[in-house]
């Protein structure tokens, strides 16, 4: 999965400190981060390469500390400035799915922080422009005192089984074709495992029984913690699909089921492990 990056080590603690020739740079427009074109692939830049590109040194980058990866620090750029110098480009978070595991984390993780500051410029409960905290990782409003902590909404992901069937859909939204599982946003007022029942019946007219807790994983790319779950079919078999959110929703033999890469996320190592025979769940 997408956290998974040993024998590398992903440090998140909050720190201030100072940025160094080598270290990874974010340039953050709102919606799309500044990267360096290599051929037909990108990468992040290091802070000397966009300072050169720039030509610019060290003294003048404004800039703080997000998180380190093995010691290579990710940096988000504080200047105003959000444009491309040549040979950079600015792109959706998709595209940090294309990069090494290493950078594919620090990316998006840098991104959602940086989505999560741009959100929140201007407090929200008297409008006054906010500061960052010195002592967390937290956006503070100097007027009032309203203290705003990053984002993350959680969301459940579930294989439902119904003997040697899995139950498999098509988010409308997705732009990969391939099936995955039924998953939505926690609402308010629920626990984890109610969403899961919740999520199965909107999406798929079903009930399950027997949810068991699979899992979890940070998912930058929506602002989201990832929770997956196995489960049962209760009952009737009868899919009746939301139309408004899936395009396809199917039971699917054990058998059927084509081989999913468990490299980045939870969805894949859900289908995977009943593809390949293990218990999910006790009945
Ligand atoms: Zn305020």
């Amino acid at each position: 999965m997408i956290h998974e990056i040993f024998p590398h080590k992903f440090s998140n603690e909050f720190k201030v400190c100072a940025p160094r020739q080598d270290d990874y740079v974010i340039r953050y427009d709102g919606s799309k981060t500044l990267l360096k074109k290599q051929g037909d692939s990108y990468a992040i830049p290091r802070v000397c390469e966009l300072l050169g590109a720039e030509g610019k040194d060290l003294e003048s980058f404004k800039g703080h500390y997000l998180l380190n990866i093995d010691g290579a620090a990710f940096f988000l750029d504080d200047s105003s400035n959000k444009t491309a110098p040549e040979g950079y480009e600015f792109v959706g978070n998709r595209t940090f799915r294309t990069m090494s595991p290493v950078e594919r984390l620090g990316g998006v993780t840098s991104v959602h922080i940086a989505h999560w500051e741009c959100l929140n410029r201007f407090c929200g409960r008297c409008g006054c422009e906010t500061t960052r905290s010195e002592k967390e990782r937290a956006i503070v409003c100097p007027k009032c005192g309203n203290v705003v902590y990053p984002r993350i909404s959680p969301v459940v992901i579930v294989a439902v089984r119904n003997g040697e069937k899995l139950l498999m859909a098509h988010n409308i939204d997705n732009p990969n074709p391939r099936l995955f599982l039924i998953s939505g946003f926690v609402e308010v007022g629920e626990s984890l495992e109610q969403a899961v029942h919740r999520e199965v019946l909107e999406e798929a007219g079903l009930r399950v029984k027997n949810v068991r807790y699979f899992g979890s994983q940070p998912w930058p790319f929506s602002d989201s913690l990832i929770a997956g779950f196995t489960a049962e079919l209760d009952g009737d078999d009868t899919i009746r699909m939301q139309e408004a959110e899936l395009s396809e929703a199917m039971w699917v033999k054990r058998e059927d089921i084509p081989e999913y890469e468990t490299d980045v996320s939870i969805s894949c190592c859900l289908i995977e492990n009943f593809r390949r025979g293990f218990q999910l769940s006790e009945s």
